[in-house]
């Protein structure tokens, strides 16, 4: 098939233009390249914003189309929706005579183009939202962006599209609260590169008898500041943070001050260690180094990093919250705890630490499922269905009507 991704801040992890790592781009990237290897024509559309001018052919076998929309800097989420405009035209332009098989966008922001791009609407949409308007504003702060364009855009863009695919069954139920029928989702989760993350290979030294690894954005709702609050009750015991901004950069990074200042008033800063941005290359090893991995957020739409510690062998401790509730079986590959529980959160850690032959059960365990439930190449079957399918429907759409394919988009408002 000949498929059009739609990411505007996509960032490859490798070939020219990577960068910064976080989920919704290594989810893009990791997802393109299984399909790219299955033998479909992948093209990932993003906004150009100074990483890259050109197209480009990634080292996975896709390519990358930078689209002229807006300035030649990094955007905020809000400014973005401005030149989402120029985005649509670009590929209306690009599409007007060679449209591809299946359009499949990425964030509320790239449904926008998504949805609008091909005005003859021949071409069957999907749409991942990676996180709901609607969540994010139930665990906002008030000095956090007011995510009102975003809740509206993501009702807009759920009803309209064939059919969204969605990250969890939490996520399942979010959109049933805005209208969205479960007949119209199906939950694909994210993946994992099970050849990446592996059990056996080197691992980084631990200073102290237990080490808990802890991997992703430096974000408030991440609850790292839980993680660290808890380390009093958890004798014995390192906490490794990786992520965020590189490292000679964390002193201006607000959440790292956040969390190192947190860890010298409550006496632990010498049990803390924040790495910054380390590349995917070295994350096996780091992960590979702990006795646990932690995942502790209040929220968390698709949450990679779980998967990836299962992969390794390595048991995980997270909340039981969006996709996380469905990769972690609670008491077979890792413990789930309630979020922003410290008490009920410092026992799982030590239950864990204090229980090598457990660790190793659960290890093991998730492995197993990370092998046998979420692998890439799964994960693009899984999602090829969905687009057989939405072009199928599309097609017989459009021989009942005689007219264009998408007669019944705004039938779902
Ligand atoms: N990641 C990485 N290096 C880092 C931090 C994160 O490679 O220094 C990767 C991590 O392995 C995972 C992704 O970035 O694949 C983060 O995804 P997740 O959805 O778990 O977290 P978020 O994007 O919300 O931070």
């Amino acid at each position: 098939m000949r498929i059009a991704m739609i990411c505007d801040r996509f960032t490859p992890q490798s070939g020219p233009g990577a960068g910064e790592a976080n989920g919704l781009s290594v989810h893009v990237g990791e997802l393109s390249a299984a399909l790219a290897r299955s033998g479909h024509e992948v093209t990932v559309y993003t906004r150009r914003d100074g990483r890259r001018q050109a197209p480009t052919k990634s080292d996975e076998g896709y390519r990358i189309v930078p689209v002229p929309a807006g300035p030649i800097r990094r955007l905020a989420e809000d400014e973005l929706v401005a030149h989402m405009g120029a985005f649509t035209q670009y590929l209306t332009d690009q599409w007007r005579d060679s449209p591809p098989d299946v359009v499949h966008s990425h964030y509320w922001t790239s449904g926008l183009p998504a949805l609008f791009a091909d005005p003859a609407r021949r071409v069957p949409v999907v749409h991942t939202n990676h996180g709901l308007g609607a969540v994010a504003r139930r665990h906002r702060k008030p000095a956090d962006p007011d995510p009102t364009k975003r809740v509206s855009s993501e009702r807009l863009i759920s009803r309209s599209v064939a059919r969204v695919v969605a990250t969890s069954a939490e996520e399942v139920r979010e959109l049933g609260r805005i209208g969205v029928p479960s007949t119209r989702t199906t939950v694909i989760p994210s993946g994992v590169d099970i050849d990446r993350f592996v059990p056996d290979g080197p691992a980084t030294r631990k200073r102290l008898p237990h080490r808990i690894v802890t991997v992703g954005r430096l974000l408030p709702r991440k609850g790292l500041a839980e993680l660290v609050a808890v380390l009093p009750l958890v004798p014995d015991t390192e906490l490794v943070i990786v992520g965020g901004p590189e490292r000679r950069a964390l002193g201006e990074d607000p959440e790292a001050v956040r969390l190192r200042e947190l860890a010298k008033r409550i006496g632990v800063a010498d049990r803390v260690q924040l790495t910054g941005q380390v590349p995917r290359d070295r994350l096996p090893a780091l992960l590979r180094s702990a006795d646990l991995a932690a995942c502790v957020p209040w929220y968390e739409p698709v949450g990679l990093v779980p998967l990836e510690a299962m992969a390794c062998n390595v048991p995980v401790v997270a909340t039981s919250v969006g996709a996380l509730a469905d990769t972690v079986v609670d008491g077979v590959t890792g413990l789930l705890v309630p979020p922003r529980r410290p008490r009920t959160l410092a026992a799982a850690l030590n239950g864990l630490l204090t229980d090598p032959v457990k660790r190793s059960f659960l290890g093991a365990a998730g492995r197993d499922r990370a092998e046998s439930r979420y692998p890439w190449r799964r994960i693009a079957e899984d999602t090829v269905r969905v687009y057989e399918q939405c072009v199928e429907q599309a097609a017989a759409r459009s021989e009942r009507s005689g007219g264009p394919v998408f007669a019944t988009r705004s039938a779902h408002r």
